[in-house]
């Protein structure tokens, strides 16, 4: 089928054409109903009629910005790449039923019992077993697509199925690298702010290391990243975790995913001092950042010494002992590029067009004043200690200090 925006009355004609979508719900006729908070694409819920509890979720991207009109031309092209991460991703990710990059949709698994991550945090919630299961995420998406995994052939091909994913990268590099450290029309600077705006548009050294880490991210080709892995694409409850919404999928640093979640966690801490004053709480939340790290560091070894044969080494070459400290040092990377990026992120969503809402939705000017100044100071500080940062303690330590 070429390609047409589907609407809830043309959906389900479209779905029962489909073998396995038809496998899913039996003889049932079906019914979809728009659901999608998002900013980008369109989200139905298609149930069952006879059974409302069987459904599944089918996203379509549009050739615009849905959030700001169609005169906001931004190319469906991205489902493209979303549907290509879905399908790579072996834990942790809802299963894929069906995908059409024709048609720029994609139906999946529908996550019924499931809070979005950044609207539970809001609340203060404790998800006790999110941060083992988002480090083996990290683990095994980081480590599989990497060429300390795949032969050579394997992952020069797999770099190709991401390439073309060139406007969604330019959102990143103008939106997380650029314009939110310089005077631009997408800002949202609030009046009260607007010293410490421009204080920041002059901060060279801390520019400067701003470029460092944007070269990384245009220049790097470790291994398959989600591109936007902030709290909001990512579905929990106490038992699961899910990663939603790849879009942005591209191959890139090994620390761009990490970062972004420890910026959002960082967001989450800092909101905390005025949202519930919870110390406990907020003490979790640090102790997530910490955890996160250990078990993704952890797993991503074990599967290293798993692997005697990849792009990278060829049995023979060094014995398992003379490998370690190469692995060791390996890791250090991989936490300053985490760091270095938690801190744009961090420091982006300051003064850039997107905040994030565990901050910006303060109510209260002064406080929502001060949670902005420390998120910012928080971010800078990443940034300027990252390349020379050599433990989670120390990034927990610089969060704290928020
Ligand atoms: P966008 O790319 O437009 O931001 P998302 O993939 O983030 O779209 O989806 C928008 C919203 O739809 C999510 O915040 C979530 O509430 C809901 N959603 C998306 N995928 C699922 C799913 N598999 N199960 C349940 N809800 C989902
Ligand atoms: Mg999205």
């Amino acid at each position: 089928m070429s390609y047409q925006i589907l609407t809830p009355q043309t959906l389900p004609e479209y779905l029962l054409s489909i073998p396995a979508i038809r496998d899913f719900f039996g003889d049932d006729a079906i019914e979809a109903e728009e659901i999608g908070d998002g900013n980008l694409n369109y989200v139905f819920v298609v149930r069952s009629a006879e059974h409302p509890q069987k459904s599944l979720i089918v996203k379509q991207a549009v050739p615009y910005l849905r959030c700001a009109g169609e005169g906001y031309a931004l190319s469906r092209e991205r489902m493209t790449f979303e549907i290509r991460a879905l399908q790579g991703y072996t834990c942790h990710a809802p299963k894929v039923y069906h995908a059409d990059e024709a048609m720029s949709l994609v139906a999946m698994e529908h996550l019924k019992d499931h809070a979005i991550l950044r609207k539970g945090l809001m609340e203060g919630v404790r998800y006790p077993l999110f941060a083992d299961q988002i480090g083996d995420f990290l683990a095994e998406t980081l480590f599989k697509t990497s060429s300390l995994y795949l032969p050579s052939d394997e992952k020069r091909r797999l770099i190709d199925r991401f390439n073309a994913n060139t406007e969604l990268c330019r959102l990143t590099e103008d939106f997380v690298f650029t314009f939110p450290y310089m005077e631009n029309e997408t800002n949202q600077i609030e009046p009260q702010c607007r010293a410490e705006a421009e204080a920041l548009f002059k901060d060279v050294e801390f520019k400067r290391k701003i470029l460092g880490l944007k070269y990384l991210f245009m220049n790097r080709t470790d291994a398959l990243l989600h591109g936007d892995l902030h709290t909001g694409s990512i579905m929990v409850n106490e038992h699961e975790t899910f990663v939603i919404d790849p879009e942005f999928a591209f191959v890139g640093p090994f620390g761009f995913d990490i970062g972004a979640l420890f910026a959002n966690l960082g967001s989450a801490y800092i909101s905390h001092f005025y949202r519930s004053g919870d110390e406990a709480y907020r003490a979790w939340l640090l102790e997530t950042i910490r955890q996160v790290w250990e078990r993704f560091e952890a797993k991503f070894l074990e599967l290293w010494r798993q692997t005697p044969s990849s792009a990278l080494l060829t049995p023979g070459y060094l014995d398992a002992e003379a490998l370690e400290p190469f692995r060791r040092d390996f890791m250090v990377e991989i936490l300053r590029q985490s760091a270095g990026f938690a801190g744009c992120k961090m420091a982006r969503r300051v003064f850039g067009i997107a905040g994030v809402e565990e901050i910006r939705g303060l109510e209260d000017p002064a406080e929502r004043k001060e949670a902005m100044m420390r998120a910012l100071a928080t971010g800078r500080a990443l940034v300027m200690a990252h390349d020379s940062i050599d433990s989670i303690d120390r990034i927990v330590e610089i969060v704290e200090k928020a």
